[in-house]
């Protein structure tokens, strides 16, 4: 199917079976995304290790990402059952056990809280504001009642809160590394220090894997520019987000978000109840189909389901309903030259009318892949081209090159595995792995031919655009693009 936004699935209980798992591939899964906040260890390795196998029986490369838990506050266990709060009443909350005490969690989090926060339980359905410290736990007013229970989130969208990697985020992130995870999704982010925590961390247990930032407290978004750059890429996790900001915030958070990894081109994936009904109903509210056609339209890379996956009743079903709205979208709105981003346009080449956003955030060193990208993506809307073909030694063209979101797919050859899985994420990106040995422009021009006929992805006759870095053997950066009609292939001599 020729769909261009990826689709990210999280597994859990209702796609772990190797007959949901093989048919969620089928369906258009681009990549898994294994959530360390819930289950253990032994079955998450269960799962990657089918996933890898199915994956490769359907020549397909399926990327893995490992969600940390991250630093995620909950209530202790509240004894005598759930209790319904009301507004106005006062409420204890700490580590002192009285009749009215809600348990804190984690007793560390009581060194951060001040007078006048808030605090959010269960998804915000529940909110606190704070009257005073004491050393044991909080005296807090009810802003908004409701139930609460045990082991309910908490979310403090007023508090200093510090990035803090636990123990299980250490364990989490060995296993990431041990069992050959794509790329580690880091919770709670609040600003680049905190991803280069991560990447210390990632150090001293022997590895580095790239990292996706999920955005989804207050605190990051002063430093959205920074943190996105210090990324591999990004998630607007609005799951969080809409916690600890106005949800009415959400939509115009989201085409920010989606602007700022398009402007250094790193993928965005946009996540959380896009198609939530469907984790109990066969159908999607009308809602939420318009919610991931929305998501198409402001550009994201990739959308992820959560729930309807993992623990829906049936997540084949929600994975074709979303490609379809996703096809749908990408048909009635393909990518223009004006769709680029949020800051002022500078022309794509001299003499041009056309505008795009040459990204004046990139090193001086990466201004000629870049241009050269640009250039490509200009052809592809000025002549009748059938993809655009990459070589990538790590994905870095690719990303420059659906950064200006051409009109035609991104084939990327590339000779790493690893590179090619990752590329999954990347929007219209679509990896091959190099299969020969070159030294010559003429011979790259020979071996597309005739990997992409023999995967019948072009015919002879087909226009196609190949960028290269020339002199091949000295390996720099993409700095060359030829116009090319694919050729017959030739008869080798029986
Ligand atoms: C979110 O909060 O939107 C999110 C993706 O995080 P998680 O699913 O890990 O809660």
């Amino acid at each position: 199917m020729d769909r261009r936004a990826k689709i990210v699935a999280t597994l859990g209980p209702a796609s772990a079976s190797e007959e949901v798992l093989e048919r969620l591939l089928q369906s258009g899964v681009d990549v898994v995304r294994l959530n360390m906040s819930h289950g253990n260890q032994a079955d998450h390795r269960r799962l990657m290790q089918r996933l890898r196998r199915l994956a490769r029986q359907q020549r397909r490369f399926v990327p893995v990402i490992v969600d940390l838990m991250g630093p995620r506050y909950r209530l202790g266990e509240v004894v005598k059952g759930p209790r319904t709060l009301t507004a106005g009443q006062e409420v204890f909350l700490g580590t002192r056990g009285r009749e009215t005490d809600l348990p804190i969690g984690d007793r560390e989090l009581l060194d951060h809280l001040r007078a006048g926060e808030r605090m959010l339980i269960d998804n915000g359905m529940v909110e606190l504001e704070i009257l005073s410290c004491q050393a044991d736990g909080v005296s807090t007013k009810v802003v908004h009642g409701g139930l609460v229970a045990t082991r309910k989130g908490i979310n403090l969208p007023d508090t200093d809160l510090p990035f803090t990697i636990s123990e299980k985020d250490h364990s989490d992130i060995e296993f990431a590394l041990r069992e050959g995870a794509d790329f580690l999704a880091v919770s709670f982010v609040g600003g680049p220090d905190d991803l280069q925590a991560v990447r210390a961390a990632l150090r001293k247990h022997g590895g580095m894997l790239p990292l996706i930032a999920k955005l989804e407290r207050a605190a990051v978004l002063p430093a959205l520019d920074a943190t996105v750059e210090a990324s591999d890429g990004v998630m607007v996790a609005r799951g969080d987000l809409g916690v600890e900001v106005p949800v009415h915030n959400v939509p115009v958070l989201q085409k920010k978000i989606i602007a700022a990894g398009r402007r250094v081109g790193k993928p965005v994936i946009v996540a959380t109840q896009m198609l939530e009904s469907m984790i109990e109903q066969p159908r999607p509210t009308r809602a939420e189909a318009s919610d991931c056609a929305n998501a198409v339209f402001d550009g994201a890379d990739a959308l992820m389901l959560s729930g309807e996956t993992a623990a829906g009743i049936d997540p084949v079903k929600v994975v074709v309903t979303m490609s379809k709205i996703i096809v749908e979208a990408e048909a009635y709105r393909p990518p223009s030259l004006e769709d680029f981003s949020d800051r002022q346009p500078e022309p794509l080449l001299p003499g041009t009318s056309e505008q795009v956003n040459i990204n004046p955030d990139l090193d001086k060193h990466l201004e000629i892949p870049d241009v050269v990208s640009a250039a490509a993506v200009y052809a592809t809307h000025r002549l009748d081209v059938r993809q655009i073909v990459a070589f990538s030694q790590g994905g870095f063209t690719a990303r420059m090159i659906a950064r200006y979101r051409p009109r035609t797919p991104i084939t990327v050859f590339t000779r790493e595995p690893d590179v090619a899985r990752r590329l999954q994420l990347v929007w219209g990106a679509r990896p091959l792995l190099l299969e020969d040995e070159l030294q010559h422009h003429d011979q790259v021009v020979k071996l597309v031919d005739r990997q992409l006929i023999e995967a019948e992805l072009a015919q002879p006759g087909d226009v196609i655009i190949i960028l290269m870095g020339v002199p091949i053997p000295d390996r720099p950066l993409t700095n060359l693009m030829r116009v090319h009609r694919v050729r017959e292939l030739e008869k080798t001599a029986t």
